[in-house]
């Protein structure tokens, strides 16, 4: 039997407090996402793709990226924190 199950292609960028993926076959470029990020950690690339790769530092984890992308482009995973690492 065919898998029909597409695969995408993911790219993929780290900071301290989390992982951010993106799906660049899924993006149209709309730029919601930038509009929405509060750190302006995302850019859109020279093919009109969202893209990570320059201010990923900048990221805080907050998931709105992900949240306001109609298109499910980009999503986040944020990182587990140690159990000594509490609130300030
Ligand atoms: S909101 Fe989604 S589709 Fe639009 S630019 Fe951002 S990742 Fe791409
Ligand atoms: S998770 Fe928040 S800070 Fe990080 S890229 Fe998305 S909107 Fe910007």
């Amino acid at each position: 039997m065919a898998d029909t199950k597409r695969e995408f292609k993911v790219n993929r960028y780290e900071n301290d407090k989390c992982e951010l993926f993106i799906r660049p076959e899924l993006c149209k470029g709309c730029e919601v996402c930038v509009a929405f990020c509060p750190t302006q950690a995302l850019t859109l690339d020279t093919k009109n793709k969202i893209c990570a790769a320059e201010y990923m530092e900048k990221c805080i984890a907050c998931s709105m990226c992900e949240v306001r992308c109609p298109d499910f482009a980009i999503y986040i995973v944020k990182k587990e924190k140690s159990p000594g690492e509490t609130k300030k």
